[in-house]
């Protein structure tokens, strides 16, 4: 039993606790909902309140929250060793799922090299790809193309690589410079395209350009394959990330794809870069790695990348790079007692209905007259709440309209996180159908409380 009641709690919260992401001078005034158990999809507090968790724990979680299989898995990791290092050892769990990871990514991709969190799974593809090239023979090719809107995470070359301003903007003097390319967010096409089936194209066409110009200084290409998740779930249109990998290969640009959000398992696939039959020169995972139990992250590479490192010790060729935590046995042992539950369970199968289910409620809730857009990839879903709907008008950020969509949905027993004005639908994917039933209810009746038919 907790010793600590509700208040206490919220006070230790409020005076000892900064939040990420987080106006502080706003969340002291409110008294936050205390987590301090999970139950398949479903948060509880420390009053006994219950609220499914639309988030999945942050983009993290894949089989629910408190997995008898995983939990066992780390208690027996633990009665047999906490952590070791990969300086100089290697570790049973660590190899082990090292060869899971490539066999079960897009074919090519041969190595993985660990760290923590997605920033620095991101981060280590940037250096490896700038690397890579140095050791080529190419020192000029020092360069990274990112795309506007992109969020690769928060350490410093990650924000580099990123493209929200809101987000970023404030560190632009301590960042490198890339090379900003437009990404495809058909709902609100920069290039003024109303053809949806058109979208994408003058992205490509610009793409294109600014590689043909820079080809002999750029290293790498980073990207979210097939949805940009913090910048709004802005979902790219087919036989994009194929065009992009086309043209990474035609100008010779390391494709870097960021699998940290869509990877294990959320768009559908294993993968977001098989569902276009692409493999990247990098692939960086983390979130879903381990089914949202322990920090944990990959960045897997192919045979070519890997190749560029193998010098002997006087040649310098060595990647030095490396964080304590990596390749901790208890987090690789949650990440395979996940991936022999994603067969065992034959979760990606059984996505297909779920994912159907929620595109019928996404056709009916576009009916709202202030649902601007709604987007879908798998399971993951964004509903972006406009002033106006006939010209896209968005509400004021003053207005919190997304904020305050959430706060309605906790009434209703949800937890949700927006992104401004767009509400998230990311799920654990063991969600039941009629677990997604009562997410995508209680969204709808969040969104009709919240918003009048008159506006905010
Ligand atoms: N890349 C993507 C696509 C992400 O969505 C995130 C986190 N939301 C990150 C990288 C950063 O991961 P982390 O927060 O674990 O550093």
């Amino acid at each position: 039993m907790n010793r600590y009641d509700t208040k206490t709690l919220q006070e230790y919260d409020r005076n000892y606790v900064w939040h990420p992401f987080t106006q502080m001078k706003e969340w002291e005034r409110d008294a936050p909902v205390v987590i301090v158990r999970g139950e398949g999809s479903y948060l509880i507090d420390s009053d006994g309140n219950r609220y499914l968790d639309g988030v999945a724990a942050i983009w993290t979680n894949v089989h629910g929250h408190c997995k008898k299989e995983i939990n066992e898995a780390i208690k027996t990791q633990v009665d047999l060793i906490e952590h070791s290092t990969l300086l100089g050892l290697t570790n049973d769990k660590a190899a082990i799922l090292a060869k899971r990871l490539v066999d079960i990514a897009p074919p090519g991709l041969c190595k993985v090299f660990y760290s923590d969190n997605g920033s620095t799974a991101v981060e280590i593809g940037v250096k490896m790809a700038f690397q890579y090239w140095q050791h080529q023979g190419r020192p000029r090719k020092t360069k990274f193309i990112s795309f506007k809107n992109a969020y690769h995470g928060d350490t410093i070359g990650a924000v580099s690589v990123g493209g929200i301003d809101l987000f970023h903007g404030v560190f632009r003097p301590l960042l490198f410079p890339t090379i900003q390319a437009p990404a495809p967010y058909c709902y609100r096409c920069e290039f003024g395209e109303s053809d949806s089936s058109r979208c994408g194209r003058r992205c490509l066409q610009e793409l294109e350009r600014l590689m043909t110009a820079h080809a002999d200084e750029v290293a790498g290409l980073v990207i979210e394959p097939l949805v940009q998740g913090a910048g709004g779930m802005i979902v790219q249109p087919d036989g994009f990330v194929r065009a992009v990998r086309e043209l990474c290969d035609r100008h010779g640009i390391l494709m870097i794809a960021d699998e940290v959000a869509v990877g294990f398992g959320r768009t559908g696939a294993m993968f977001a870069c098989q569902r276009e039959g692409v493999t990247p020169d990098i692939m960086a995972l983390s979130k879903g790695i381990t089914a949202g139990y322990l920090p944990l992250a990959a960045t897997m590479a192919t045979q070519e990348v890997y190749n560029a490192f193998l010098g002997e010790y006087r040649e310098m060729k060595t990647f030095f790079h490396g964080h304590t935590f990596t390749g901790n046995p208890i987090a690789c042992a949650a990440a395979l007692a996940s991936l022999a539950l994603f067969e065992s369970e034959g979760l990606l199968e059984s996505l297909p209905p779920k994912i159907g289910y929620i595109a019928d409620r996404l056709q009916v809730m576009i009916e709202h007259p202030s649902v601007g857009n709604v987007r879908q990839c798998g399971m993951v879903a964004g509903i972006e709440l406009v002033r106006n709907k006939e010209t896209k008008e968005p509400f004021p950020w003053e207005e919190r309209v997304g904020v305050r969509v959430c706060r309605e949905a906790l009434r209703h027993g949800i937890f949700l996180r927006p992104l401004g004005n767009i509400i998230v639908v990311f799920p654990p994917l063991s969600s039941s159908l009629e677990e997604l039933k009562f997410l995508m209810d209680g969204i709808e009746a969040s969104i009709e409380a919240v918003i009048l038919p008159s506006g905010a």
